[in-house]
């Protein structure tokens, strides 16, 4: 099964009205049964999305070659009224019955490979793959059916906790903020990591649920510290683009906040490219609103998807995440410090501010600090750790300054990692 959904439709009707963007999706419709053999099915299953099932394509050569094939059909500039309309798609692909053998899953897991196709630059196609369990790499990801039904007892049944990691300002070494990251207690799986379960809760409404309980559940732990002169922290939490697309958003934030009794500019919410780029309506709408209450607003792992530049230029966020993968690269070489060095500066000049995640070196976080951007997050400072592991850290005074020579840590310079637990 293909998953095929056009890269900027909406720009299509913005540009050039609904009108056209109804032929637009009619034209689209032709060229994909023009490529596709006589035995495929082509179906339209949302606004700019399509589905088509290809029976009996089994060995890669084929696939990769059909998949070539619908990206450059809809690639092709296409005739609307006259004008010549540009568009791409993604499109991901799930075999049966490896990746599943009903129609549900067979769709779910292609959208799923779809998103990664897009997450690399779009125009692109991309083959499901299951996640790999870190404690049993070779093992078969665990039966997303079953997670969903385990996930909705999981919420009332007590299983989720949170980790909290320090963010660092690189000029004090002192821990200013945490990010909350959810863990799932699972009571036959063991500990599950967010990417063994977020993506599936994103596919359906119980991310909004579970990151209500996540908002909820660390703001009172940012109150507890608060009450224990533990601090002071300003604490992140992420989100999923469908919790802003939820019209109830603002109202749950906003309660959570009076219930708690969190100033509201102490809250910092983590939110993907992809809301930046797809998302009008309720989700710009309560960006707004909670910017108007003093909440703050990050773009997490920036650069890592597909921003459009002029949007981050005028959206209401406050802060840019540079993605673990372009801190990873940092070294002596100006080369290869060049895309940081370029992010921080447009952030400046964009008046955003910007952090840094995935530090994992003391040289990557010099180099940070002497391009400018002054406050990171990473292992080399510390993992995600208990609520009680944070403390211990504050507890531990601080170094007077951060080494200026590049190399290992000198000994006592930065705090050691605080054992978990
Ligand atoms: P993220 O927001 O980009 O979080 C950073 C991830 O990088 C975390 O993974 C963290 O443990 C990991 N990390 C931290 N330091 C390092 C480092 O030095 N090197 C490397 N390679 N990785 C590091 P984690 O906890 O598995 O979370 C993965 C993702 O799951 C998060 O990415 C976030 O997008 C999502 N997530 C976590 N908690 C929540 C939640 O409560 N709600 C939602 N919607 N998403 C969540
Ligand atoms: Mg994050």
């Amino acid at each position: 099964m293909f998953f095929v959904d056009l890269d900027n439709f909406k720009t299509v009707n913005d540009t050039y009205g609904h009108a056209s963007g109804d032929i637009l999706i009619q034209q689209v419709a032709d060229r994909l049964l023009e490529t596709v053999r006589s035995q495929d099915t082509v179906a339209r299953v949302g606004g700019d999305e399509f589905a088509i099932l290809l029976p009996g394509l089994v060995d890669q050569a084929s696939i990769n070659q059909l998949a070539e094939r619908t990206l450059d059909a809809v690639h092709t500039p296409f005739d609307i009224f006259g004008e010549e309309v540009v568009t791409s798609a993604s499109v991901g692909i799930a075999i049966a019955p490896e990746h599943g053998d009903t129609y549900d899953d067979l769709l779910n897991r292609a959208d799923e490979a779809m998103y990664r196709a897009k997450d690399h630059g779009r125009d692109a196609f991309e083959m499901f793959r299951h996640t790999p369990d870190p404690a049993n790499p070779g093992r078969r990801a665990i039966d997303d059916r079953k997670l969903h039904a385990d996930l909705i007892s999981a919420l009332d049944g007590n299983q989720f906790f949170l980790l909290y990691q320090p963010y660092i300002d690189l000029r004090t070494a002192q821990v200013v903020g945490v990010e909350a990251l959810i863990r799932w207690r699972h009571p036959t799986l063991g500990i599950l990591e967010p990417p063994q379960f977020i993506p599936m809760a994103e596919r359906s409404d119980l991310i909004v649920a579970l990151d209500n309980w996540v908002l909820w559940q660390a703001c009172r732990q940012l109150r507890a510290w608060q009450d224990h002169r533990v601090g002071p922290l300003r604490l992140s939490v992420n989100l999923a683009s469908r919790d802003l697309s939820s019209p109830e958003f603002f109202n749950s934030v906003e309660r959570t906040l009076n219930d708690t009794g969190i100033d509201p500019s102490l809250l910092e919410l983590e939110i993907t490219e992809r809301v930046v780029i797809d998302k009008t309506g309720p989700a710009v709408e309560n960006i707004d609103r909670l910017r108007r209450l003093g909440v703050r607003f990050t773009i997490d792992n920036f650069g890592s998807g597909n921003s459009s530049l002029d949007r981050i230029g005028t959206f209401p966020v406050t802060t840019l995440k540079i993605d673990q993968s372009f801190v990873q690269v940092l070294g002596p070489k100006d080369e290869e410090n060049n895309l940081v060095t370029a992010i921080i500066a447009m952030a400046g000049k964009l008046g955003l501010s910007c952090v840094a995640e995935g530090v994992e070196t003391l040289l990557q976080s010099r180099v940070l600090l002497e391009r400018g951007c002054t406050t990171a997050q990473g292992r080399y400072f510390s993992p995600p750790l208990p609520a009680e592991g944070i403390e211990a850290m504050l507890r531990t005074p601080a170094p007077a300054e951060v080494p200026d020579s590049f190399g290992e840590p000198p000994k006592g310079t930065l705090p050691p990692p605080a054992p978990p637990g």
